[in-house]
């Protein structure tokens, strides 16, 4: 399976919305989806008649690309859910919304996934004061997410003091301390990007 290595802006103009994979640009005007939000390519002013399939991939697509996951992770996170007693597409969200890369993305300590993705992987976290640098790593209620002791010197951790960051309600992080706490699970609510989950459920389901 190929990995994308081509412009982040390009997959939120192909998706229709933004995905916020670059950090703070995109909550500014220099966001590509603020200029243009033309689908990318030859045809891409063009109207196109879409399918049925072709809605329920293109959510698929937009998911994958906002959580930073392959295919194959993917699936197993839809097939646990089916597999669950909850609703199969929020249970879905959850699960990836519980990921340790985006946990520290929400947390603000990365300014995107991809950031938070690398910083968990070079090993600058702690769960329960312990070293975690799984990104998939799954949190669970009441769990301590922390900056490594030996790492908060570094600028990037240091400039967090000064951080204004949107703290959804399930999580909490103290600047000072560069340390937070998972206060509650995700729910639907709690999941800001515009998604139609059931398109997913109905792709997989058939
Ligand atoms: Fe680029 Fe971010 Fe805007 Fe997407 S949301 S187009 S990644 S700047």
């Amino acid at each position: 399976m190929s990995t994308y290595t081509g412009p982040d802006c390009r997959l939120c103009r192909r998706e229709g919305c933004k995905l916020f994979l670059k950090g703070e640009r995109c909550l500014t005007k220099k966001c590509a989806m603020e200029r243009s939000a033309v689908v990318p390519g030859q045809h891409g002013t063009s109207r196109k008649k879409v399918t049925e399939y072709g809605n329920q991939l293109r959510e698929k697509q937009k998911v994958k690309r906002a959580y930073g996951v392959n295919e194959v992770s993917f699936r197993k996170y839809y097939d646990e859910s089916a597999n669950s007693k909850f609703v199969t597409g929020e249970h879905m969200l959850s699960l990836l919304e519980r990921r340790l890369d985006n946990v520290v993305y929400r947390m603000g300590i990365g300014a995107s996934r991809a950031e938070s993705r690398q910083i968990v992987s070079h090993g600058q976290i702690n769960v329960n004061g312990k070293n975690v640098n799984i990104p998939s790593y799954r949190v669970a209620l009441n769990d301590v997410i922390a900056v490594k002791e030996n790492k908060r010197e570094l600028e990037m951790f240091k400039q967090l003091k000064d951080a204004k960051i949107i703290m959804p309600k399930w999580l909490e992080f103290n600047t000072d301390k560069l340390e937070g706490k998972v206060l509650a699970l995700p729910g639907r609510d709690d999941i800001d990007l515009s998604i139609q989950e059931h398109l997913i459920v109905e792709l997989y389901s058939k």
